[in-house]
């Protein structure tokens, strides 16, 4: 029994990690159709009192209890099993961009939707986002570009809210010697008739027991790197109820996720359908692993979240030295910098997400943004998620390191976003890619621009310039080829960005009485881009000043907050 006392370590345990955040009520109302907003309120609120409870226990539950290998068979905790019925199940977060009738509403739903509630359920459970966010990714991939039949046949389960009927969906593209560079994959797909065997050996699988995997394999005489690679579609089972031809062969023993099951597998002639065009696998796998680094830039906005709630709660209820911790003035420029990355990875979020409806819906322009989005926050957000965990463990001081607590499973599960889906490297260089040759940065910035113009004169200035000045940076780096500063480059775009959309978010909502982002803005400013000499002497205490303003997390009327900008300016 352990032991508690009123005035020792606060207990967080059943708070409402929706009712707890008290911006992203007014945030989901920006970024959602009124009609749609008002349907989904009593979800959001429904799974933020899981989430701060069942859900939590269960995922604390599960991490202890990792899947095991038990011949071919997967063997899940029922803890990971509840957790799975929750996101597939109850809340349809895979189907729900797929089909209407998910959470009563009529249609499909737009992705901001899916990403509230996702970023919602993640603050509990991170693991199950992997293989949600990959059979959602793999519906929408095949639905593009498979073969009309093949999709008709696969939809239903793909698309199921009942467990015993779902299908989930899976990835095989690395294998030991081609990780990030895909180029090398060695795994050869022999045509056979109507369908393909594929022979080689996959190093790391996720959701390794899926029933669909999308498969990235050489056609026999296919030339050597990703233009080579074909892309398939790996059945778990065959039409006639035998099993396909492939071997789990291990699982792996993780850091973090250790509930949903990665492997390795062995394709002995396993049957497969090619997908699409031939010679177009790898970018039509791109389409998928792009879906998949949104989901981590959303996941990595979750963690944030989580760690911010957390920290704060302590902070507010936890004293030291006869004062609240929230009180110190250290701790407060602390707790700052930990709602900073998570304030700034949701605004990024929810732009990528209005950005990607419009895509969708044909607009070419959006689709570049989102092409250059995609990447920046999968790079930074992800790392910010990896310190913000961290540090807010700090906040709770010893207990913060043990297993009792979510800290050190948030803090483990951080560390994955920056690995998979392309390490931190390949995505900052896939940002200068898409910069070079997609020329991504003319539809960006007059929108950015745009956005800046409604802020206070004093605001709009700064970001205005910061945003220039990231942006040359980005694109000197991108035209000149200097892989060397992909990743300041791109930390630079992604706060610049970021600033200018919190500042337009401020500017929005203070219509409504909170300006409260208009000072997060500033914020980012002042930590991200403005020039800073590591010894100058602050005198002027503006920390303290938006310390004060921002760490309730009440709303802040325009004018106040135009008169703490005209006096930190
Ligand atoms: C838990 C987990 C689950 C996974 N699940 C899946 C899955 O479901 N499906 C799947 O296909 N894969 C999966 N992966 C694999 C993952 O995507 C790869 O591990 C990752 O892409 C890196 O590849 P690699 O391990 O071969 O490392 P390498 O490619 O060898 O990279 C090693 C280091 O070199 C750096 N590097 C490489 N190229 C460059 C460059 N040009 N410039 C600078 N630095 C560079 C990288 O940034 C990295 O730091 C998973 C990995 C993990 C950890």
């Amino acid at each position: 029994m352990a032991l508690r006392s009123p005035e020792g370590v606060p207990d967080s345990r059943g708070l409402n990690l929706f009712d707890a955040d008290p911006s992203c009520r007014g945030l989901l109302e920006l970024h959602l159709d009124p009609g749609l907003f008002a349907h989904l309120l009593p979800h959001l609120t429904r799974l933020g009192a899981m989430a701060g409870a069942e859900l939590d226990e269960l995922a604390l539950i599960a991490d202890k209890n990792p899947s095991r290998l038990k011949g071919q068979e997967v063997e899940k905790n029922p803890a990971y099993r509840n957790l799975e019925e929750v996101a597939f199940g109850q809340y349809g977060l895979a189907a729900m961009s797929h089909r209407g009738g998910v959470l009563g509403w009529p249609e499909q739903m737009p992705p901001a939707a899916k990403y509230a509630l996702s970023y919602l359920y993640v603050q509990a459970e991170f693991g199950v986002c992997c293989p949600l966010s990959m059979t959602d990714a793999l519906t929408r991939t095949i639905r593009k570009f498979a073969d009309p039949a093949l999709v008709a046949r696969y939809l239903p389960g793909l698309t199921s809210q009942d467990m015993d009927l779902l299908t989930q969906g899976a990835m095989f593209m690395t294998e030991q010697q081609a990780g990030s560079d895909v180029g090398l994959i060695s795994t050869i797909a022999k045509k056979q008739g109507e369908y393909w065997t594929l022979h080689g050996d996959k190093w790391f699988c996720s959701n390794a027991d899926a029933g669909l995997a999308l498969v990235l394999a050489r056609p026999e005489a296919a030339p050597n790197g990703t233009a080579g690679l074909s892309l398939f579609l790996l059945p778990r089972t065959l039409p006639d109820g035998s099993a396909n031809h492939y071997q789990i062969v291990r699982l792996k023993d993780k850091l973090g996720t250790r509930a949903m099951p990665s492997g390795e597998i062995k394709l002995e002639g396993a049957h497969a359908w090619l997908v699409g065009d031939p010679q177009q696998g790898f970018k039509q796998m791109a389409d998928m692993i792009n879906m998949s680094r949104l989901s981590n830039g959303m996941r990595a906005a979750g963690l944030m979240r989580r760690a911010l709630t957390e920290a704060l709660f302590v902070a507010r209820n936890r004293k030291a030295f006869g004062k609240y911790l929230v009180e110190l003035p250290l701790m407060r420029r602390q707790l700052l910098k930990l709602m900073l990355p998570a304030e700034a990875a949701r605004s990024v979020l929810f732009f990528i997400s209005g950005e990607l409806q419009k895509a969708d819906a044909g607009d070419e322009a959006a689709r570049r943004i989102v092409r250059l989005m995609t990447p920046l926050i999968k790079f930074r957000a992800c790392r910010d998620a990896r310190k913000v965990t961290g540090d807010a463990m700090e906040v709770r001081g010893g207990v913060g390191y043990t297993e009792e607590w979510s800290d050190p499973r948030l803090l483990r599960d951080a560390h994955l976003g920056s690995i998979w889906e392309g390490t931190s490297n390949i995505v900052a260089l896939d940002v200068l890619r898409a910069i070079r040759r997609e020329h991504c940065l003319e539809d960006l910035l007059p929108l950015l621009n745009g956005k800046i113009e409604s802020a206070p004169r004093l605001l709009a200035g700064r970001l205005a310039a910061s945003l220039d000045k990231a942006a040359d940076f980005a694109h000197e780096a991108a035209s000149t080829g200097n892989e060397a500063y992909a990743r300041q480059a791109a930390t630079g775009l992604y706060y610049a960005c970021a600033a200018a959309l919190m500042a337009h978010e401020g500017t929005r909502l203070g219509e409504r009485g909170d300006a409260r982002r208009q000072l997060l803005a500033f914020l980012a400013y002042v930590h991200r881009l403005a020039p800073r000499d590591p010894l100058r002497r602050v005198t002027t205490g503006y920390e303290a000043e938006l310390a004060e303003a921002l760490l309730p997390e009440t709303p802040i009327a325009p004018d106040a907050a135009e008169r703490i900008l005209t006096r930190l300016a």
